[in-house]
């Protein structure tokens, strides 16, 4: 990197700590967020969304002020995992965040919208400037700990959230079937290029229990999570096994009383 001139807009330098500051959207004078982790996947249906409720759950048992910021505009679930359907307000140029039953504050598109089944076609560029909007000009109060629930893939948006929030690490999600392909290391290594920590590699779906016996079944096979880890130097990985209750609770709104599978190792290490 060569000497500083402070004038970003013609600076190539991609390490520097001021310029990534420079990108950072500002926050609203009603909001103090302490800390932001995004939760990411290298590709759909991996239950990216379920492990971001559960973090979210886990880390408000702890008795911290939760706040989850849906940046997936155009296939946004997170209102549905807290059995969400009202639609946000909004007062003195701010919206308001929708308050779950336990105190979690919630930002999505479907809090937006009068039809939730009705598809958001925005181009790129529009669906950033919402998500930054969701950050700029909700009235998020005082936050502990924001969990941002990132769309699938490398695209803008994940680019957006690691450029435009003061992200301090993500958990990145995958199962075994997409382990074995080289799309969770685009994410990895996205991550990498952008200097963003990754707190936690979560595989998800790793395992059954038989609910005869109980032995552990391995319905898409066992992955290598740890050598993928090592590869990266991540230090923290994590195994979920697939639970028809927690779906249960998922799909119907009811993940805050869902008292099965807990978050609470991952949720450690954030603390
Ligand atoms: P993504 O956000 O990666 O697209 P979701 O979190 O929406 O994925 O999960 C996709 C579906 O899989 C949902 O119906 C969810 O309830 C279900 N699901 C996710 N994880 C599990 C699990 N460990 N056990 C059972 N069902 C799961």
């Amino acid at each position: 990197m060569g000497e500083c001139t402070h004038n970003c807009s013609t600076c190539s330098s991609s390490d520097c700590k001021d310029r990534k500051n420079d990108l950072l959207a500002p926050m609203n004078s009603e909001s103090n967020i302490k800390k932001v982790y995004a939760v990411v996947s290298g590709k759909g249906g991996v239950g990216k969304s379920m492990v971001t409720s559960l973090l979210a759950v886990a880390e408000s048992r702890l008795g911290k002020k939760v706040a989850v910021l849906d940046a997936d505009i155009t296939g946004p679930s997170i209102p549905k995992a807290f059995g969400i359907t009202e639609l946000a307000t909004t007062s003195d140029n701010l919206i308001n965040p929708i308050v779950t039953s336990t105190g979690i504050k919630l930002m999505s598109m479907n809090c937006l919208l009068e039809d939730a089944t009705g598809p958001v076609i925005w181009r790129g560029p529009v669906i950033a400037g919402a998500i930054k909007q969701f950050w700029t000009d909700v009235r998020w109060g005082d936050v502990d700990t924001m969990f941002v629930d990132c769309p699938p893939g490398t695209g803008d948006v994940p680019l957006t959230v690691f450029q435009s929030f003061p992200i301090a690490g993500i958990v990145i999600v995958t199962t075994p079937q997409d382990l074995v392909s080289m799309i969770v290391e685009k994410a990895v290594k996205m991550a990498e290029m952008m200097n963003v920590p990754i707190i936690a590699l979560v595989e998800n779906m790793s395992y059954m229990l038989c609910p005869d016996c109980g032995k552990k079944l391995y319905p898409f096979g066992e992955s290598d999570l740890e050598t993928l880890a090592k590869k990266h130097n991540i230090k923290n990985t994590f195994r979920l096994p697939i639970d028809a209750i927690l779906r249960q609770h998922v799909d119907t709104g009811l993940i805050e009383f869902y008292k099965g599978i807990k978050a609470d190792d991952i949720v450690k290490i954030l603390n």
